[in-house]
């Protein structure tokens, strides 16, 4: 039978475009459907201008410090909605980038949401048109999740809608203790805006290792954001132009927005897998095997549909070796071990490699070296804030398991970093680097005594 396309690509986001493209780059004839907006996520509402907010964020306290070095930097002003027409415009600027090197590479762009027909048939829902394909990859990415059942909840928002505030809250609540929780908090707080956090754990960042989150928790304290643990939203009511927020320890707090940032859940519903036979798990995320293939043969699925690591990274890394094993007759698969991640607060997390938990867990015995220190430039400032650099290392061969940074540009160290730990450095290997003095990351080489626990000292 003649299909339409060789690939059929639901979905335009990181994963789905970097698979479309290679996919007709050698040599496939490749269509992709998008709902929303070209370049998914990532580009259109999450990293891209969440850390365009992050920056416009630092300012203030940028400003402040300025003075520390004879600068004076008085009635200082922030024009939200200036600085949301230039993000957006770079937004616009980007997604018109992922169209156009679609376009290059030879694929057909259809600007609407497609939704299975049946294995080989995809309906586009705008246009009616029904397509077919002999392979099919699904790529549609996971949406924000709220609990439905809390009243009130439709006057709450996600971080979908956080990038089209008309104007900057005075008083913000945001739910959730994870990456998008965390750094919003800091974004609000930097821009003048009273923001409390509602956690319903202890402390900020499950599943992080243990330093990086009593760190990140106290930094989002002292920067003035209240963090209230052991409690959820119980009820969001109207009041004027405001909310009432009631909390389940019995607080009430008003808040001009109440952001729910309680996690993210994989985008299939109605996309018509049932009439394609494949099959998802109880949260909808598609099960795939290792080549990101789903039961049926001749689809797969990449990216946070899969729900296994959710980073855009990942998603492009999946996509791409989907393109590669089937369309480049090269079979391979991504592994998720050592991957770098960022947490975008202030000052932000670099991780990459096993918790100090984890780590013991899985392997008995482990050394760690931690220190936490001011930063040379915050002498002069005043600034108290501190930075946490740990290295979870394997005793028994002093395998570098992990390292672990919150501080300046953590980030872009531990993505430095990432290359060593995947490479198996041990620590002699850190300690035989000569440190490059004076800078912050100086420290990952130069730390030399064991932590001991105070209970074991
Ligand atoms: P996360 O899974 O990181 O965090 C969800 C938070 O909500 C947790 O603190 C969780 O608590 C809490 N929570 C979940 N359910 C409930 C509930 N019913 N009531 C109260 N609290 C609840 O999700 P995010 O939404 O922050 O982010 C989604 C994903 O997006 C991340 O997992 C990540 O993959 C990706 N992302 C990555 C970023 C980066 O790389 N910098 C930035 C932003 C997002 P508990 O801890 O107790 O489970």
């Amino acid at each position: 039978m003649a299909y339409d396309y060789d690939l059929f690509v639901i979905g335009a986001g990181s994963g789905g475009v970097r698979a479309a493209r290679r996919a007709a780059m050698a040599g496939a004839k490749v269509a992709i459907a998008e709902e929303y907006r070209v370049g998914g996520t990532c580009v259109i509402r999450g990293c891209v201008p969440k850390k365009y907010m992050v920056y416009a964020s630092e300012f203030g306290r940028m400003f402040e410090h300025a003075k520390g070095f004879g600068w004076t930097a008085e009635n200082v002003e922030f024009d939200f909605a200036s600085f949301m027409t230039t993000l957006h415009a770079e937004v616009d600027r980007l997604s018109g980038i992922y169209t156009r090197n679609l376009n290059n590479a030879g694929v057909d762009v259809h600007e609407e949401r497609a939704e299975f027909l049946d294995a080989h048939t995809l309906r586009l829902t705008t246009s009616g048109k029904h397509i077919t394909a002999e392979k099919v990859l699904i790529a549609t990415g996971g949406e924000p999740w709220m609990p439905p059942e809390i009243p009130g909840i439709e006057h709450a928002i996600t971080s979908n809608e956080v990038f089209h505030l008309k104007s900057l809250p005075k008083r913000m609540v945001i739910a959730g203790g994870g990456f998008i929780a965390v750094e919003f908090a800091g974004v609000f707080a930097g821009l003048g805006v009273e923001t409390t956090l509602i956690y319903r754990g202890d402390t900020v960042l499950n599943g992080f290792d243990w330093d990086i989150r009593t760190h990140v928790h106290e930094e989002l304290k002292r920067k003035g954001v209240r963090v209230v643990t052991q409690a959820t939203i119980n009820e969001i009511k109207e009041a004027g132009a405001s909310h009432e927020v009631t909390f389940s320890n019995g607080e009430t707090c008003d808040a001009d927005v109440v952001l729910m940032a309680l996690g993210r859940i994989p985008d299939t519903d109605g996309l018509g897998l049932e009439l394609a036979g494949v099959h998802s798990d109880a949260k909808g995320a598609i099960e795939v095997d290792q080549y990101s293939k789903t039961n049926v043969d001749h689809i797969w699925a990449v990216g946070d549909v899969t729900n296994r690591m959710n980073l855009t990274p990942v998603a492009i890394r999946e996509g791409q070796a989907f393109a590669e094993s089937v369309f480049q007759n090269d079979p391979n698969f991504f592994t998720y071990d050592n991957v770098p991640t960022a947490v975008f607060t202030q000052p932000p997390v670099g991780t990459v490699g096993l918790s100090e938990e984890d780590a013991r867990h899985k392997y008995g015995a482990i050394d760690i070296y931690k220190t936490t220190f001011r930063p040379m430039k915050d002498l002069l400032t005043g600034d108290e804030e501190r930075v946490m650099m740990k290295l979870v290392v394997r005793e028994e061969d002093q395998v570098v398991l992990g390292c672990h940074i919150v501080g300046p540009e953590a980030p872009e160290v531990i993505q430095a970093v990432a290359i060593a730990v995947k490479m198996g450095a041990t620590k002699q290997d850190f300690d035989r680097t000569c440190a490059l003095h004076p800078s912050i990351a100086e420290e990952l080489v130069t730390m030399r005594e064991k932590y001991i626990p105070p209970e074991l000292a």
